[in-house]
């Protein structure tokens, strides 16, 4: 099947996180017809990761997610781009990685395998599973695929995610003194957070923070009893540089809720090929007994997650003879 085929009818099955089923039995049923070996790996009763390998010693594989975010945009296309859901994050990515991997083979090169992971969107379960999966022992180098414009991503910041909750005392509005508002009290330190220099790495770049969530209060009449906000920061130093300030400006005004943690990594430089280093996370930390990481993808970050997502067809192939390129370099 060539490259686009493929890209449509992997869009074409609906996988937002936690409905990935389908697109996984495609890809077994897929990648057997081709005679490659593949083994579902269950994440939960109705989820898979797929593996599938030549022989009993692929050194690199190729890898990214199967889930996508919602909602589902079926592919249509024109003469320069494939638009609608997952055409770059990740199926066309998918496609081109199947595509470079079957010329591999038809040189003769077969030390190669290939990892789909779900629910790299929201909580990377499946990459947490697969790095379990004996099969990680074997794999030298990780060629992780993720929308970097065709350039080499050297490193990838990291996302810390948490909440900070506050509390108060309800009472009628028309009688402040009589109440505490958790309001009041999480709006004084979103404030601080605003304020805070979080350090920032040569490297990586610069540590940002998004207060992405408020809630809070139950009527205009009452002072409100509690209030929360969701906050994510895109790490370039470790967590354990960034924590500590958050609790000195929480202090005992509230209280800090982790509700997940990504460390800043780096990735393999490999020459002759475009480096650089991306903002977004992925699958690559929870993948740690995978062998050296690196990070390709054919389209743009920008346009993942969007009603607008695309992929350029001459990015695609661009990144099936990137992925060659690399694996020869990389099986030396
Ligand atoms: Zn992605």
């Amino acid at each position: 099947m060539n490259l686009f085929e493929l890209t449509k009818n992997l869009m074409n099955i609906p996988s937002v996180s936690g409905d990935e089923q389908a697109v996984g039995f495609y890809l077994r049923d897929y990648l057997e017809s081709l005679g490659w070996t593949v083994e579902l790996q269950a994440v939960s009763a109705n989820q898979n990761n797929v593996i599938a390998y030549l022989n009993d010693r692929p050194r690199v594989f190729l890898s990214t997610h199967i889930d996508t975010v919602p909602p589902f945009i079926a592919a249509t296309e024109d003469d320069e781009k494939i638009y609608g859901r997952g055409a770059c994050d990740a199926k066309g990515i998918i496609a081109s990685q199947i595509t470079a991997a079957e010329k591999l083979r038809a040189e003769g090169i077969a030390d190669i395998g290939l990892l789909y992971t779900v629910e790299e969107e929201t909580s990377s379960a499946g990459a947490r599973s697969a790095n379990l999966h004996p099969m990680a022992a074997k794999c030298e180098y990780l060629i992780n695929g993720e929308p970097t414009d065709l350039d080499l991503a050297i490193g990838s910041k990291g996302t810390f995610r948490l909440k900070i909750l506050t509390e108060g005392k309800a009472a009628h509005s028309a009688y402040p003194e009589m109440g505490e508002s958790a309001v009041e009290k999480l709006l004084d330190i979103l404030a601080d957070v605003r304020r805070a220099r979080f350090p920032n790495d040569e490297f990586f770049g610069e540590t940002t923070v998004n207060i992405g969530t408020i809630e809070g209060g139950v009527a205009l009449n009452v002072i409100p009893p509690r209030a929360e906000a969701g906050i994510a920061v895109r790490l370039t130093t470790p967590r354990a540089s960034v924590e500590p300030m958050l609790e000195e400006i929480v202090k005992t005004r509230g209280t800090i809720e982790v509700l997940s943690c990504s460390e800043p990594i780096k990735m393999l430089a490999v020459e002759g090929f475009n480096q650089k280093t991306v903002r977004f996370t992925t699958d690559i930390p929870y993948l740690t007994n995978w062998g050296t990481p690196l990070l390709l993808g054919a389209g743009s970050i920008l346009v993942a997650h969007t009603k607008d997502e695309f992929v350029l067809k001459k990015d695609l192939e661009t990144a099936v003879e990137l992925y060659v390129n690399l694996v020869k370099k990389l099986l030396g």
